[in-house]
């Protein structure tokens, strides 16, 4: 073999693709010639990975949680495959250590506001892992190429033997005796979101520039070869952002702290119905699907700004409109004025319980009296100090959970059998339903990129490829 170098082709260079060229490199030693190719330029390359700040739902570098394989599966509202998310938990405390023996220092961060799961994190987040990795890569020999759109895989009766790429307007077909898909979901392509998610998915506000290459090319090679799909089709991770802000990932999650009314002053769902990582979702798919002019506001008053470390949970860099009377606020964001005075009015005398039991960090029980519709479960404090705030808020997806069918091995499946030499992990592959597991689509997304990564050099090494 060592005469006779393998050739393994890369899709992606966000954390999975990294993940699994670095592993397949050091593995390879050389027998295994390992190229990444990017579709975006290298200045934007690194997909959803190099906007996120990739908190990873692990108890310490080197441990997950007990119960951790049950929190997987009871996000999925038990639709998910348990020996998948199994296997992620085995191998996600050697994958960690592995990732910071790349130089890559993992911190304990300080979350939003709300608790909820451990959580680990890339000192630097993202951009600071792709940055590392890819040295570590180039160091280990991979051929990184950028601009070079993956578009067909070339097969030899059942056996890869090529990948066709478009690079510069131009195509051509690059040996690969085995391919990994690590080209993410399909947030990116407009035609496909409405036609999984429904009218208006298609002007969806992309959470982060990163999003915009994933355009689901890599699912749709693969079923080119009748891979089977797997995951939500109709699910997607969306969060509520500054409607007014064009950074990356504004998002404002303190509405939990007051309430959300749409044009009409009316609010129309349960703010605190869950910790903010439990809400977002919904909530931000309320606004883009069944909200006027896709738009809601967060309305709060001035103990928003006496909540200890507010701030955490606010990444947008606009100020919050404010206004001495909620009458005033209502008219400097376009809000119905008697709508917002009559919801307000309606709430407050719903806010019953003891203020002095509000709770920013968990669920604190703090719930309207009454027959509020709809409901306020958690931290319902009266909205009446001002001055009033109001941020505008809009829906914005991160990513999607439909996706490629893979085993515990990262093998794409084609009705339960595995496609020879064709692998994918990360966000291209499905596994997630309902809602997203917090804090686990990167640390999922490295740990099968690299069993991806040794698996298609142990294939290679076989010589089946
Ligand atoms: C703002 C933000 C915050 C987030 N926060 C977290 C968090 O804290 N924790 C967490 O677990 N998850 C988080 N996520 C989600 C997580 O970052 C992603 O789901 C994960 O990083 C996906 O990794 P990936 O390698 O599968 O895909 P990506 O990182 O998206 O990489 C895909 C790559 O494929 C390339 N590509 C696409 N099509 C082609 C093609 N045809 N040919 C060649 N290349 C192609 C793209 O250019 C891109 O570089 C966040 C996402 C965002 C946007």
């Amino acid at each position: 073999m060592r005469n006779d170098p393998k050739n393994l082709v890369v899709v992606g260079q966000g954390a999975a693709g990294l993940a699994a060229a670095l592993a397949a490199a050091q593995a390879g030693l050389g027998a295994v010639k390992v190229t990444l190719v990017d579709k975006a330029a290298e200045d934007e390359a690194g997909g959803n990975t190099r906007w996120s700040p990739s908190y990873m739902r692990m108890a310490a570098v080197d441990r997950v949680e007990p119960s951790f394989v049950h929190d997987m599966l009871a996000a999925t509202q038990y639709r998910g495959d348990e020996t998948y998310f199994a296997r992620l938990a085995r191998e996600a405390p050697a994958t960690c250590q592995w990732i910071a023996a790349q130089g890559v220092e993992f911190i304990q961060p300080t979350y939003y506001l709300a608790k909820g799961p451990p959580r680990i994190q890339p000192l630097g987040g993202g951009p600071a892992v792709v940055k590392q990795l890819v040295l570590a890569a180039k160091k280990a020999k991979v051929e990184f190429r950028y601009g070079c759109a993956a578009r067909a895989i070339v097969r030899t009766g059942d056996r890869i033997t090529g990948l066709d790429v478009e690079q510069g307007g131009k195509h051509e077909t690059l040996a690969a005796d085995a391919i990994i898909l690590c080209s993410g979901g399909f947030e990116g392509d407009g035609a496909k979101m409405r036609e999984h998610f429904g009218d208006g998915a298609e002007v969806m506000r992309l959470i982060s520039p990163g999003g915009k290459f994933n355009t689901g090319d890599g699912i749709a090679m693969a079923m080119t070869l009748g891979a089977s799909g797997s995951g939500d089709w109709n699910g997607m991770h969306a969060e509520p952002v500054d409607a007014r802000s064009n950074n990356s990932a504004p998002v404002v999650l303190v509405y939990p702290y007051g309430i959300v009314v749409d044009k009409n002053g009316k609010r129309f769902f349960d703010e605190g119905g869950g910790l903010v990582h439990e809400t977002w979702e919904w909530f931000a798919r309320d606004m883009q699907f069944k909200t006027q002019d896709r738009v809601a506001f967060a309305i709060l008053d001035s103990r928003l700004l006496a909540i200890d470390g507010y701030q955490r949970a606010i990444r947008s860099e606009v100020p919050p409109v404010g206004a001495d009377t909620l009458n005033e606020l209502a008219a400097l964001i376009g809000v119905d004025v008697g709508g917002l005075a009559e919801t307000v009015a309606v709430y407050n005398a719903a806010c019953t319980g003891d203020p002095a039991k509000f709770d920013a960090t968990r669920c604190d029980g703090l719930k309207a009296a009454g027959k509020l519709n709809p409901p306020k479960s958690n931290w319902a404090r009266a909205i009446s100090q001002p001055p009033f705030l109001a941020y505008p808020l809009v829906g914005a997806v991160a990513y999607t959970f439909g996706g490629l069918a893979t085993d515990e091995r990262a093998r794409v499946l084609r009705e339960d059998r595995a496609i020879p030499g064709l692998y994918a992990a990360g966000e291209i592959t499905g596994h997630f339903y309902a809602t997203a597991p917090n804090a686990v689509s990167v640390l999922r997304a490295f740990v099968f990129g690299r069993i991806a990564g040794l698996e298609a050099v142990s294939f290679l090494r076989a010589g089946q490829g």
